[in-house]
């Protein structure tokens, strides 16, 4: 057996009343920990819809919270914002966080909620853009990732709010117009990507970083999207609403990382906009006349971070040290490692979630009965100083789900 794997039950049960009760505080760096009195954080967040629905306000609640709090709600993954602080128990969603002050779970069991909670005040300075609503990209779609395309976040985020954006969208695409996936292309189209390939006129976008990746032809991969960047080529991306705001920043930064650059020209289909594209069609067409997506390579933080030492009173530098992320470092917000003991409890809540839908956990009620029964699974093992494995506990979710 493997002891990392495995703590003892009654380790197990002294940490179920330990989250029955407010000794969390005592636990400041335990992953089951609201970040609400961290303040604004880059971090994980989930959009609450459930609460929205009720509240008729946007939200952003952090991991503990959508785990704990929100459990048999719906939530949106936001992935990571920076600067956002969690909702969870504050006036913009008017229920009590269970994460903080976990006094309340038996107090609503007794319906004898809404009486004297009085909610956290909120921080004014979130922002919530319209991932908040469950929506994503300039297409305003849901977050779709089974869909014929990649998504990018937008590292700067000034104007998008680090939005993610479909890879077709970007060119000013409608997202999913190209079939891209190997097992939906007839020959007859891959023809077609070929001719459009030879009709991009090098320097034009990213035409000259183009390539046909043979390896991507295979399995669940998508092919590329004739016109952009190879993913391997960058990082991360300014998406043009974000770079149109600083057009003499953006063209300093572009030439100095030698990027590549996208533009963005609404069109109805690839033939349309290489049409645009070719020269001979937009004589009028000046160096700014589309917005621009820029591509950053790996090693973008350490050359900007020169410029901002060597030319600190640059357009470049005086623009960088206004986001000061964009070449230090920006470390995402996790609570550290969890030990073995509570990682058995976030193994348990995960189980919780694979339960099928007409088992799904309707709410407090069911999750407290769940956990009940687990706390009388694990007591045999209490009384007579067993051990219990992760596999154990994840037998006991398998017999529940039968
Ligand atoms: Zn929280
Ligand atoms: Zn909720
Ligand atoms: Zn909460
Ligand atoms: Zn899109
Ligand atoms: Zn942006």
């Amino acid at each position: 057996m493997d002891t990392r794997d495995a703590i003892s039950a009654p380790e197990y049960l002294q940490q179920q009343e330990e989250l029955e009760t407010a000794a969390r505080e005592s636990f400041p760096h335990d992953p089951r920990e609201c970040t609400y009195a961290k303040g604004p954080l880059r971090q994980e967040l989930y959009a609450c819809q459930t609460c929205l629905k009720r509240t008729g306000v946007l939200n952003a609640v952090c991991y503990a919270c959508s785990i704990r709090c929100h459990t048999s709600h719906e939530l949106v993954e936001l992935f990571t914002k920076r600067n956002r602080t969690c909702d969870c128990g504050t006036e913009r969603i008017g229920t009590p966080c269970l994460v903080r002050n976990p006094q309340w779970s038996n107090l609503m069991l007794d319906k004898s909620f809404g009486g004297k909670f009085s909610p956290d005040i909120p921080d004014f300075g979130n922002k919530y853009g319209h991932n908040f609503r469950g929506r994503f990209c300039s297409c305003d779609e849901p977050y779709n990732p089974l869909e014929d395309s990649n998504m990018i976040q937008c590292i700067l985020g000034v104007e998008c709010d680090e939005d993610w954006y479909h890879e077709e969208c970007l060119m000013g695409l409608k997202p999913g117009i190209i079939k891209r996936s190997p097992a939906h292309c007839d020959s007859d189209q891959g023809g077609n990507r070929l001719d459009d390939l030879d009709q991009l006129k090098p320097g034009d976008d990213a035409a000259n970083t183009l390539q046909v990746n043979d390896n991507s032809i295979s399995g669940d991969e998508i092919l590329p999207l004739p016109g952009f960047p190879p993913l391997e080529t960058f990082e991360t991306i300014i998406c043009w609403k974000c770079s149109s705001k600083f057009p003499e920043a953006m063209d300093d930064l572009v030439q100095l990382l030698h990027c590549d650059t996208l533009e963005y020209i609404p069109s109805e289909s690839l033939d349309e906009r290489i049409k645009t594209l070719k020269p001979g069609n937009n004589k009028k067409r000046t160096k700014r006349s589309y917005p621009t997506t820029i591509f950053l390579r790996e090693n973008y933080k350490e050359i900007l971070k020169e410029n901002v030492r060597n030319h600190p009173e640059g357009t470049l530098a005086r623009f960088l040290k206004k986001y000061p992320f964009m070449y230090e470092e920006d470390p995402i917000y996790s609570p550290p490692e969890d030990d073995d003991s509570s990682s058995v409890f976030e193994l348990g809540i995960k189980e919780l979630n694979t339960l099928p839908p007409e088992q799904t956990i309707q709410g407090l009620e069911a999750y407290q009965k769940i956990k009940s029964k687990l706390t009388e699974f694990l007591t045999p093992f209490a009384r007579e100083g067993r051990i219990v494995t992760k596999d154990e506990v994840k037998n006991f979710f398998n017999n529940i789900k039968k």
